[in-house]
């Protein structure tokens, strides 16, 4: 028959191994993870603690093991603050331990309660874990990441729950439990509950770690690393992606193909590095010139291409004017150290059954002629003669 004992042997044991899990991702450099790892190492002790209560003096059993438990929560919401790059005042913290120890200290020496031990103990939880749902459902998410924060914030919420309820029902009927280690149904599976708390915040917030090193790897695979500009691989991945959807849909697309013009002599005039400078510069003039759902990619070295999905050869040309007059720049950008550059673009728009090889050698022999028109300016496929024909 397993006992109290047992049972807070066993949530040790957990914080065991929701350490080791931690630990094993520290290396990653991800913030937060030292502090989950550590309070699951913290958990640990509270966990022996109370498991070893009757034997220890009551000092160390009621003082030390509720403020050493109230230590690891309080360092699991410090991890999950951290994670996500939001301030926790650490005097806030230490406070709120204090706290904990002194009302427990008042409620063993000056009014011997368990029930309001107890209280004391579940309302700091459930400050704890609101602090952490609110820290986690406030945070940034992608479509992805939904998931970990729902069992994060939720798992969270849910853990509060069951600290009211258990304040509540120490409320009601206060001299029923009397001790931690007492063998009652009820106290059993609170126990139980709480052996669940540190391990599952500790694998929501793996889960979080999990997730940002998955889109931590796929940036790298998908985007360009000077510039942040989708990669040439993702490029063709999502234009292939596009026209499948176009050809359903009966929408129209259209690329337009863009070259820096002169670009080898700012490279040997101002230098390799201030090339770099006109690159990002180039990307980020060009971003806030484009939709949201306009796919902006580097193919080449100083040659980038724009997807846009839903978009007609009249709409195109208009984004194609407007992209030029984004990128016909005066020297300055960049900390100033950008010189003036300008761009050449060829724009097509997608032939129903056209390949998008194809209509990418329609835009870039429209880029060739504003190259061979004297640069700085915009030209359609539809107006190149000898373009490469539709099939
Ligand atoms: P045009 O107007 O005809 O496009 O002339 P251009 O000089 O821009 O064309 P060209 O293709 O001859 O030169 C492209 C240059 O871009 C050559 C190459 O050294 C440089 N380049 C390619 N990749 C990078 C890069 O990542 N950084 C820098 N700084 N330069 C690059
Ligand atoms: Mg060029
Ligand atoms: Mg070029």
């Amino acid at each position: 028959m397993p006992s109290t004992f047992h049972i807070l042997l066993i949530a040790a044991l957990f914080c065991v191994l929701t350490f080791l899990v931690s630990f094993s991702l520290v290396r990653s450099g991800i913030a937060g993870i030292r502090e989950w790892a550590a309070a699951n190492a913290i958990g640990f002790f509270a966990f022996i603690l109370y498991a070893f209560g009757r034997e220890l003096p009551p000092m160390i059993a009621y003082e030390a093991a509720n403020g050493v438990y109230a230590a690891a929560s309080a360092t699991i919401l410090l991890g999950y603050r951290r994670f996500f790059g939001r301030r926790m005042p650490m005097g806030l913290l230490v406070a709120g331990v204090a706290f904990v120890m002194l009302a427990i200290a008042v409620f063993h020496y000056v009014v011997d309660s368990f029930a309001l031990r107890t209280i004391v103990v579940s309302m700091f939880q459930v400050a704890v874990c609101l602090m952490i749902a609110l820290t986690v459902f406030r945070s940034r998410q992608s479509r992805r990441s939904r998931y970990p924060h729902l069992f994060a914030g939720g798992m969270a919420i849910v853990i509060a729950a069951g600290h009211i309820i258990r304040a509540a029902v120490h409320v009601a009927h206060p001299g029923e439990m009397t001790s931690l280690l007492q063998p009652s149904p009820l106290n059993m599976l609170f126990l139980s509950a709480g052996t669940m708390t540190l391990p599952v915040l500790t694998l929501g917030a793996v889960m979080l770690v999990h997730d940002r090193m998955m889109a931590t790897a796929e940036r790298a695979a998908n985007r360009d690393f000077l510039t942040g500009a989708w990669s040439r691989r993702a490029f063709f991945e999502i234009a292939e992606r596009e026209i499948g959807r176009v050809g359903r849909s009966g929408q129209s697309l259209s690329l337009i193909m863009l070259d820096i013009d002169n670009f080898k002599q700012i490279n040997d005039s101002s230098g390799h590095a201030i090339g770099d400078l006109v690159l990002v510069d180039a990307v980020l003039r060009a971003d806030a010139a484009i939709r949201s759902v306009d796919y902006f990619a580097r193919v080449g070295g100083e040659e980038f291409a724009v997807l846009l999905p839903d978009t007609n050869r009249v709409a195109a040309l208009s984004v194609a004017n407007r992209l030029r007059a984004a990128l016909e720049t005066q020297p300055g950008g960049g900390d100033g150290r950008v010189p003036a550059y300008t761009v050449s673009i060829g724009v097509a728009t997608l032939v129903a059954g056209e390949a998008f090889a194809h209509l990418m050698a329609r835009a870039d022999s429209a880029l060739y002629q504003a190259k061979a028109m004297g640069r700085n300016r915009v030209v359609s496929s539809e107006d190149v003669a000898g373009q490469p024909r539709h099939p």
